[in-house]
């Protein structure tokens, strides 16, 4: 039982438009007519409905070669032996070991080839290296339609890059992206990350793989993976054409690294949202060149992460860091006359995070969106009664006003009006007295609602990043970011559980 498999090429394409009939039709009687004449039995036809050149963009021709590959057929009968194979050299491969190893035979009007004559296949392979050149005439034209593509803002990738799916251009030809919400989400995350934090790729992708994020492949998240993300232009709205220069590197095991020749990439606006802005995409390559240039900048020497953070609680010198090495660094305070017993960095360090996770706990268990509602209830009725109080007390100076007046005209006796006045000033202190109270729930109530919208993001992200970050610089942007200062106190020498932390939240926002 045989096989045929049909396709158009590119020329046939070019044909159909000018006026020639159905080449696929015309292809199948030709070939069904070959097989009548051979007295082969056709089981099954394989059309190729899409026109795509490798091997990768056909399904039809995936389904084949794993049939041929089966052994399901004798022979494949195909108008060209160019038809199954084309223009990619591992395409061609693929190609002709499958037919080799099932002993498959290929059937074209002008000639049969087995795979396993030495003959054939020297001829087999040859007629794949004649389409290969005419493949590469015809990618040059190609070429140029793509560059017309990408100055039109259309997307040219074959396939969407995370964050976004690919869509038909309404109305027109060629491809376009929409987003996809909860990818482009990450992908914000990340040049957040990037850029604002300056978290490395290695701990951005153990942070989504600890979330159980995946890439579009399905695979764990890797820093390449991270770092192409971040390369990307696409994500602040722009479409590139250009040739990738594939370069083998000497150490091999990553085998080859693809960096575009830049004097050939196009690039322009396209048409598709973007997911970042232009200046986030480009903060981030200024982030990426910075580092690329300058390896080692003045901010790795930083060794402690409480830099400029951690105070003695006893006498309010610096905590700093004694830096033993090959042994745990150890924190005491700069005051050489201080009591403060010393305690080791990473112990410091983890009843930080400790004491955060428990009120990060604490916060969101009172401070739901219900309780959020409640407190800008009750601020809006502090302020209320804080203008009630103003007018009460204006009224009282009103009256003491009056008793002046009374008083300049005789019906006040000097005894009465003293006693009146005394009477209206003890009110009007205590109304000051209580509106300074309002005044200071006012206050607190305003910074429950900004801690509320600023502090609890900023104190998740540092209990979620702080494990991620490897250098103290990273760490203490992290801390400096969310605590204004931390005062530590140990009470007993070799006793761990006798730190204690203060903990001083940083309000307001920071510029
Ligand atoms: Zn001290």
């Amino acid at each position: 039982m045989d096989a045929m498999y049909l396709r158009k090429s590119r020329i046939d394409l070019d044909a159909e438009r000018s006026g020639e009939g159905n080449t696929l039709l015309r292809h199948k009687t030709t070939l069904l007519e070959l097989a009548k004449r051979q007295n082969r039995t056709i089981g099954e036809i394989y059309e190729e409905v899409k026109s795509g050149e490798t091997i990768a963009a056909r399904p039809e021709m995936q389904r084949l070669l794993a049939d041929v590959e089966a052994g399901r057929w004798d022979a494949v009968l195909v108008m060209e032996v160019e038809r199954l194979a084309r223009g990619d050299s591992i395409d061609q491969g693929i190609v002709s070991q499958a037919f080799k190893s099932s002993g498959t035979l290929i059937i074209t009007p002008a000639k049969t080839y087995d795979p396993n004559n030495e003959f054939d296949e020297e001829y087999f392979e040859f007629g794949l290296f004649m389409s290969r050149r005419e493949y590469k005439s015809i990618r040059r034209r190609m070429e140029a339609g793509k560059r017309a593509a990408v100055r039109e803002g259309k997307y040219m990738g074959k396939t969407a890059p995370f964050g976004y799916r690919r869509v038909r251009v309404e109305n027109g030809k060629g491809w376009t992206l929409e987003i996809v919400p909860e990818e482009a989400e990450i992908v914000r995350r990340l040049y957040d990350m990037h850029v604002r934090q300056g978290v490395g790729f290695q701990h951005m992708a153990r942070m989504l793989n600890e979330e159980g994020a995946l890439t579009r492949r399905g695979n764990p998240w890797c820093p390449y993976s991270v770092r192409a993300i971040l390369d990307n232009v696409t994500y602040a709205g722009y479409v590139y054409y250009g040739r990738v220069k594939t370069v083998k590197t000497s150490t091999g095991r990553r085998g080859i690294k693809r960096r575009p020749l830049a004097d050939e990439v196009l690039i322009c606006k396209g048409i598709h949202p973007p997911i970042i802005s232009k200046e986030l995409f480009d903060a981030s390559q200024a982030r990426r060149m910075k580092y690329r240039s300058a390896p080692v900048r003045n901010d790795e020497d930083l060794v402690n992460p409480f830099q400029g953070i951690l105070f003695c609680r006893d006498c309010g010198a610096r905590m700093q860091l004694n830096v033993r090495p090959a042994k745990t660094h150890s924190l005491l305070c700069r005051n050489i006359s201080c009591s403060n017993i010393s305690a080791r960095l990473p112990v410091v360090e983890e009843l930080l995070l400790h004491m955060l996770e428990d009120w990060l706990d604490s916060y969101r268990v009172e401070c739901n969106s219900e309780t959020s509602d409640l407190l800008r209830q009750r601020l809006s009725e502090a302020q209320t009664s804080s203008q009630r109080i103003d007018s009460q007390i204006s009224q009282e100076n009103r009256k003491l006003q009056k008793a002046y007046d009374l008083l300049e005209s005789d019906v006040y006796t000097t005894d009465e009006f003293t006693a009146r006045r005394a009477s209206i000033q003890e009110r009007i202190a205590e109304l000051t007295q209580k509106k300074s109270q309002i005044e200071k729930k006012i206050s607190e109530y305003e910074q429950a609602v900004e801690q509320q919208e600023d502090i609890v993001p900023a104190v998740e992200r540092l209990v979620m990043m702080y494990k991620y970050a490897d250098t103290a610089r990273e760490k203490n942007d992290m801390l400096k970011a969310c605590l204004e200062r931390i005062e530590y106190k140990k009470t007993k020498q070799y006793n761990d559980s006798s730190i204690k932390l203060w903990i001083y939240p940083r309000l307001g926002r920071k510029s």
